[in-house]
């Protein structure tokens, strides 16, 4: 999971954008003649965004008509959302800029309205409040996105991910594959409030469990891997140190606390995991 660059662009631009391409006559009306208020409402929403202080926004209020008008401005498929979405994503690192960052587990097939578009109309195209990610995750995000000042979710523009540990990953190697188990820890001291919203949102995305499950297959390329390194070298504490090297790199391209980073750093300090499944296989 890495923070991702927030688009740097004139975000009303955006709007004007597809109100102009709007083809139905009368819709287009409407929306020209709403300008003038969202484009305050996209000026209130990018000075909240600088504070980091989103749950101050407050939403104008529309009536149905124009709430169904403005929410169904944003079609993922439409040029306007294409060019957002490649915008946003080509500024990102390449390592990443495919992957969701709210999960790191599907590839980015959606943008998802950080608050959501059916309470805040006005920011269905607005670039700082859409975010590339995977729509797994984007359906378990709930109409809440924020329990008063607290944050149900991260915003990876905003919230700075720490470079400290707050992933775990424990094991049993009771069965043919060892069996993982991830949890949420906090040994270095990380902010309560940043660590409360890091909870928040693994919870509600269900990302331990997510996590757990696409675990055997990485979990099978290790073993396989490290039997075929042990036939050369012998030598486990090597065979750990290369691992311990090539996880630094991957923390630096992935994140921090990055799974699958998480996960077999934690697996290789098991002597049981050695001798079990390398060693006397
Ligand atoms: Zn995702």
């Amino acid at each position: 999971m890495k923070n991702l660059k927030s688009f740097d662009e004139d975000c009303f631009e955006v709007y004007k954008t597809a109100v102009r391409r709007k083809k139905d006559e009368a819709k287009k009306n409407l929306l020209i003649g709403l300008e003038n208020r969202i484009e305050s409402q996209f000026i209130l929403y990018a000075e909240k965004f600088s504070n980091k202080k989103i749950y101050e926004v407050t939403t104008l209020g529309f009536n149905n008509n124009e709430k169904n008008v403005l929410i169904d401005l944003y079609q993922y498929k439409s040029a306007v959302i294409r060019n957002i979405k490649n915008k946003i994503l080509d500024s990102q690192i390449r390592t990443i800029n495919a992957t969701c960052q709210y999960c790191t587990l599907n590839s980015v097939e959606t943008l998802d309205h950080f608050i959501p578009k059916e309470e805040f109309p006005e920011f269905s195209v607005n670039p700082l409040n859409l975010f590339p990610c995977c729509p797994t995750c984007n359906s378990k995000k709930s109409y809440l996105c924020f329990d008063g000042e607290e944050s149900l979710f991260l915003n990876l523009y905003l919230d700075e991910l720490p470079n400290k540990k707050y992933l775990k990953a424990e094991f049993d190697f009771d069965e043919n594959i060892p069996l993982v188990t991830f949890s949420l820890y906090n040994p270095e001291n990380i902010d309560v409030i940043d660590f409360r919203t890091i909870q928040n949102h693994y919870e509600r995305l269900n990302l331990l469990e997510r996590m757990r499950v696409k675990s055997d297959e990485i979990i099978t390329e290790i073993i396989n891997s490290l039997k075929t390194y042990y036939k050369v070298n012998s030598d486990i504490e090597s065979l750990k140190s290369f691992i311990e090297d090539e996880e630094i790199e991957n923390k630096e391209a992935y994140g921090y606390n990055y799974w699958k980073s998480v996960l077999r750093l934690s697996l290789i300090q098991y002597n049981e995991f050695w001798e079990k499944y390398i060693i006397n296989v």
